[in-house]
């Protein structure tokens, strides 16, 4: 069995512990292991990276409320309750349960690849995250940060001015942890997926919920990623995902993991 496939078939196993005994494993007070963790938030993302050294959280979305024993697994998880939030833009499907992250953990350093929200809901989240002294960062590519046993990078948006459509300003990250990698995309699109520098990873969080204006096959063809996962809501009015993007991802040989089908995607690591 090739080395690729042999993480693919924990991963593979992985998830599918989790989805058959994720009350089991809520259940446990102080989870053994590290775990990354694609919640269930309906039309949105809300991702976040747990392990007793450090807890990361890439967006805080959705179209329903992160559940509150969702929040308490985590705060079990995090040491000191403290959270990285990394936000990928301000569209309000990736901020709008900041409010219910912060009753419960404390966001202790936050990343943006802009501060000058044009929405109101944005301007609130500065505001909070100002309110609770979160250290505020604005990040391009480039920008590299090395937690316990993650290393964590940013590929997009470039230096210089920034593109106007907010979803051409979102981060785009990569998470390395003892061979494993992880893309987030935030809701970028294939206009500027073909401007990323070449990246591989094992995990892809496509951009912007299988919208059919992202994860262009050639894109698809580079990173070479054997797991695709799709943050949607199960009723959404934008046709997410596209059946045109699910057919590349599946020309690609990249298995679709749909939070919309599975609920709550779960990767030990
Ligand atoms: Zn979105």
């Amino acid at each position: 069995m090739g080395n690729n496939l042999f993480i693919f078939s924990l991963f593979r196993l992985a998830i599918l512990f989790a989805v058959v005994f994720t009350p089991t494993i809520l259940a446990e007070p102080r989870p053994p292991h590290n775990r990354l963790v694609f919640w269930n938030v309906g039309q949105g993302d809300f991702i976040s990276y747990l392990s007793h050294e450090v807890c990361i959280v890439f967006d805080v979305g959705g179209s329903f409320k992160i559940p509150e024993k969702d929040l308490l697994e985590m705060r079990n998880f995090c040491p000191q309750r403290k959270v990285q939030l990394f936000i990928s833009h301000f569209d309000k499907d990736h901020i709008s349960n900041y409010k219910r992250l912060m009753t419960y953990l404390v966001v202790e350093n936050s990343y943006f690849s802009h501060l000058d929200s044009r929405s109101q809901f944005g301007k609130k989240l500065l505001e909070q995250l100002k309110f609770q002294n979160s250290k505020t960062h604005q990040i391009r590519q480039g920008f590299k940060i090395k937690y316990e046993g993650v290393h964590l990078s940013c590929l997009w948006p470039p230096p210089g001015p920034l593109r106007k459509a907010e979803n051409d300003r979102s981060l785009v990250l990569k998470l390395e942890n003892q061979g494993r990698s992880f893309l987030f995309m935030g809701d970028l699109p294939s206009r500027c997926e073909r401007k990323l520098p070449l990246v591989s990873a094992q995990v892809l969080k496509v951009g912007h919920h299988g919208s059919k204006y992202s994860s262009s096959s050639s894109f698809l063809k580079n990173v070479k990623a054997s797991m695709c996962v799709v943050s949607v809501g199960r009723i959404n009015t934008y046709g997410h995902p596209s059946p045109d993007a699910l057919s590349r991802m599946n020309d690609n040989r990249c298995t679709i993991l749909r939070t919309d089908l599975l609920g709550d995607i779960t990767i030990e690591l």
